[in-house]
């Protein structure tokens, strides 16, 4: 049988075909609050969906192992070069599979098992490949870690507690100091790492898997310059394919390079290398510096709308696209985990969230976080988000009555009708 007597994917295979037509119908009757979601553009998509993921590329532009690759190495160049101007940096690695890839490699590239890393604690905000015991990350690498400021009365506590940072740094003397964060809401100044990185001889490397499309559109200090070397994902608030990449100066261009391949990955995923070029190109756009500036404004929106539904908020606020919701003081029996299930039956996607401190653990948690990336591609703004502000209340007050619930689902469902990520339903 030849490839186009396969036809469509419904003609072909209509059991996956379902699937992914019920998964786009989800996405687009739903809610989608998870803050390191996004929706990515039907050109991104085409690309990840493209010709590209027949190819083998070991190996890095002009130096591949297998012939063949003029393309790959086209739009491999591609994507280096625009991501290198997108944020100003000496050398990129496109190829990281993901965030963790890219951490992972950065650790292997410019460290020995055995070695201090100075990162942020999980249970403050931290990400898992900054010394999770259960990651490899853990397992390999000696982490010491820092967390935030007591909270205090007027919002301004739970910051990154940079005196510490000093204080560990000093004390340990770390070969990498890692600044970056999965849930934390406030800007993440570079230039205090970097001194303290200074002053004890240790690397800086940022971890900006979450604020990397904040910094492109300019609304976050760029640490592109300031850091060792930068990794990020690609699919968070930049708004491109599921992936990672990393920055640096000249100096670890090759180490890092060694570490993503051969040292950690095999051949890389072209396809998402064009997808990767394609999202770089949309967020050097003048419209992408307005789309990040309208994610801030939108979770400032509905970070004082859930203030007035009687939630705190930790660290008082949020200066990014994130927000973390402290449930004890709403109702000190609701869990995370329960209000996530109740939102989640409401149409409402986000997830549960450890704050700082948190006396319960991971899985159960007491707080939520949200995020506005997604729902601002699909074009929501103010008025919307104080919308969902109330739906959150009015589900999180009544999270056990299954008419409250419904209610609210179909609120929810008409309110998506009017956003709708992809109008054309061109993708699936
Ligand atoms: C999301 C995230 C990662 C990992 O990204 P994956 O693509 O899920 O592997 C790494 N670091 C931070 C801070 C993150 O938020």
């Amino acid at each position: 049988m030849s490839i186009e007597d396969q036809g469509s994917l419904f003609d072909s295979d209509p059991e996956v075909a379902k699937i992914l037509a019920d998964e786009l119908n989800r996405q687009r009757t739903t809610l989608q609050l998870i803050a390191s979601e996004n929706f990515t553009s039907p050109a991104v998509m085409a690309a990840t969906a493209s010709v590209l993921t027949n190819k083998y590329a070991e190996g890095y532009p002009g130096r591949r192992y297998y012939g063949g690759n003029v393309f790959a190495d086209a739009v491999e160049d591609l994507a280096r070069e625009r991501v290198k101007q997108l944020f100003g940096a000496e050398h990129a690695n496109v190829q990281p599979h993901a965030g963790a890839s890219a951490n992972l490699a950065v650790f292997l590239g410019v460290a020995q098992a055995g070695d201090t890393i100075l990162a942020m604690r999980l249970d403050q905000g931290g990400h898992l490949t900054h010394g999770s015991p259960v990651s490899i990350t853990g397992k390999t690498y000696r982490f010491v870690s820092y967390g935030v400021t007591p909270a205090k009365e007027d919002g301004s506590g739970e910051r990154i507690d940079l005196d510490l940072v000093r204080d560990l740094a000093l004390r340990e003397r770390p070969r990498i100091i890692v600044a970056g964060t999965t849930a934390y809401t406030r800007i993440i100044d570079p230039v205090p790492f970097r001194e303290i990185a200074d002053e004890v001889g240790a690397l800086f490397m940022f971890d900006a898997a979450h604020p990397a499309g904040l910094i492109a559109g300019g609304e976050h200090p760029n640490p592109v310059g300031v850091a060792d070397i930068v990794t990020f994902t690609t699919h968070k608030t930049l708004r491109g394919p599921r992936g990672g990449a990393i920055l640096c100066n000249q100096e670890f261009a090759k180490a890092i390079d060694a570490a993503v391949f051969p040292g950690l990955q095999g051949g890389p995923l072209e396809h998402v290398i064009a997808a990767k070029a394609v999202a770089f190109a949309e967020a050097m756009r003048p419209s992408f510096k307005d789309y990040a500036s309208r994610v801030v404004t939108n979770a400032a929106a509905l970070a004082d709308a859930l203030a007035s539904e009687g939630f705190r908020l930790v660290a008082g606020g949020t200066e990014n696209h994130q927000i973390i919701v402290d449930l004890r003081t709403f109702d000190a029996d609701l869990t995370g985990k329960a209000a996530q299930d109740a939102l989640d039956r409401a149409g409402i996607t986000c997830n549960r969230n450890q704050i700082p401190d948190d006396p319960r653990s991971p899985f159960v948690t007491s707080g939520l976080r949200l995020g506005t990336p997604a729902e601002t591609t699909a074009n929501m703004g103010v008025v919307e988000m104080a919308t969902i502000g109330s739906l959150i209340g009015r589900v999180l007050r009544d999270h056990e009555n299954e008419r409250v619930l419904s209610a609210v689902r179909e609120e929810v469902r008409v309110l998506c009708s009017t956003f709708d990520p992809y109008p054309d339903a061109i993708v699936s």
